[in-house]
């Protein structure tokens, strides 16, 4: 029987009226002949909750135990899902991560998944069961304790099972129905996509469009499943979403599939650092320990022997990255005047693999946000898209001007 997985985000199951609607949608494909692995995020705002519980209690937190907490909105979920399907009369049970069992490693908060074991839940396919719901976003470590994939962490859940029970395709159900060109509660000549490549969508998840968790696009990509995003919202549903799939699937051609967006972004700035070798190392390594993702890097051009040296990083991670380094310069191992934060920036970027053989891109960038009068703080290029750092008042105007400069609102 052809297996299918299906992802249900949190405000597909919000609500018990919620459940019912997505659970109708699965008991369609198993009528449909499809046995269906079903994975469930924790209810709408539910894990925001949560994690906001630790934080008052423990701003420093036992990351074993905020696992613990956040993993917890998964559960009832699952068991929700199971009880919902049953209702309907389809033969459904939950599983939590431990019991699958989903192995991770012991990095909570954003552990990696190592392995899925399929035998419990073959055999209960084999006795008859034709709906195996599991618990996304959570997984156990080797040390027996529950872990956790990141905030968003269930789409990585839902692909990796795609992957390891061999389906046809990963259905991710969520409250927009696909991959659009843009966010269109900024542009509102936001396109959807009909498909979208996996490196495409790859830039688009990491740069905040927050359709799908960057790790799930990484590992389809890695293991060639087609995902599907596609809402659970019946009134607008027309069924068919935005395929995310490999490049040679994809016939139009178009220089740039989408304008991205990061609203929570940070500079900081180290003032007058040696500009000799090991400066690079001695700054990023703490930071990096410090799990500080830093994405852009600029050094200035030196003057006497001292440069500066800027970064960004999303916000929240500000006092991490502020606590490592006057750290490494208390311990002496780095010597600079200043470090300066500054917290009222965004980054907007554009995506595309037509990058790759077209010429002039970047030009046409600036020009429109020159046109705009708008000032870019930090540049950075890569094959396939060009990211620029600029005041955050200014981000809904630039991604509505770069939309328009590549008339992302044609299809291609
Ligand atoms: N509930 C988790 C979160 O909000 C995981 C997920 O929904 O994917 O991040
Ligand atoms: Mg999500």
């Amino acid at each position: 029987m052809a297996r299918l997985v299906m992802k249900f985000g949190g405000t597909s199951v919000a609500d018990p009226a919620r459940i019912r609607a997505s659970a109708r949608k699965v008991a369609r494909e198993v009528e449909a002949g499809h046995d269906v692995i079903v994975i469930v995020s924790a209810m709408a705002g539910r894990t925001n909750e949560l994690v906001g519980f630790v934080n008052e209690i423990a701003p420093f937190y036992d990351a074993r135990e905020y696992d613990a907490v956040v993993s917890s909105g998964e559960n009832v979920t699952a068991g929700l899902m199971a009880l919902m399907l049953q209702q309907m009369e389809v033969p459904a049970r939950s599983w939590q991560g431990w019991q699958v069992p989903l192995r991770t490693n012991s990095a909570h908060g954003a552990a990696r998944i190592m392995d899925i074991e399929r035998d419990a839940i073959e055999a209960k396919f084999a006795e008859g069961m034709r709906v195996a719901v599991v618990a996304g976003f959570q997984g156990l470590s080797p040390e027996g304790r529950i872990t956790t994939l990141g905030r968003g962490g269930s789409d990585t859940t839902a692909v990796a099972f795609a992957a390891a029970f061999g389906a046809l395709r990963c259905d991710i159900y969520t409250d927009v129905d696909g991959v659009y060109t843009t966010d269109p509660r900024i542009c509102a000549r936001a396109r959807r996509l009909d498909r979208i490549a996996f490196e495409e969508m790859l830039e688009l998840a990491s740069l905040g469009a927050k359709v799908l968790q960057t790790r799930s696009v990484e590992l389809a990509m890695r293991y060639n499943v087609p995902v599907r995003v596609l809402t659970s919202f019946e009134e607008t549903d027309d069924g068919s979403g935005t395929l995310v799939c490999g490049e040679e699937e994809i016939m139009e051609s178009r220089v740039v599939s989408g304008v991205a967006y990061s609203r929570d972004e940070a500079k900081l700035t180290l003032s007058s650092v040696a500009d000799r070798p090991g400066i690079a190392a001695a700054i990023f390594e703490p930071l990096a320990e410090a799990g500080v993702n830093v994405d852009m890097i600029v050094q200035n051009i030196s003057e006497e022997g001292r440069t500066d040296m800027t970064f960004s990083c999303p916000i929240d991670q500000v006092p991490h990255a502020e606590r490592a380094l006057n750290a490494v310069r208390e311990a002496g191992n780095l010597n600079f005047a200043e470090l300066s934060a500054n917290t009222e920036v965004a980054k907007v970027s554009v995506v595309g693999i037509g990058m790759r053989s077209h010429a002039g891109v970047a030009a046409r960038m600036f020009r429109a946000l020159y046109d705009e009068g708008i000032n870019i703080k930090v540049i950075t290029t890569s094959e396939i898209k060009i990211s620029v750092l600029i005041e955050r008042k200014y981000m809904e105007l630039a991604v509505q001007a770069l939309h328009d400069a590549f008339e992302l609102e044609k299809a291609g």
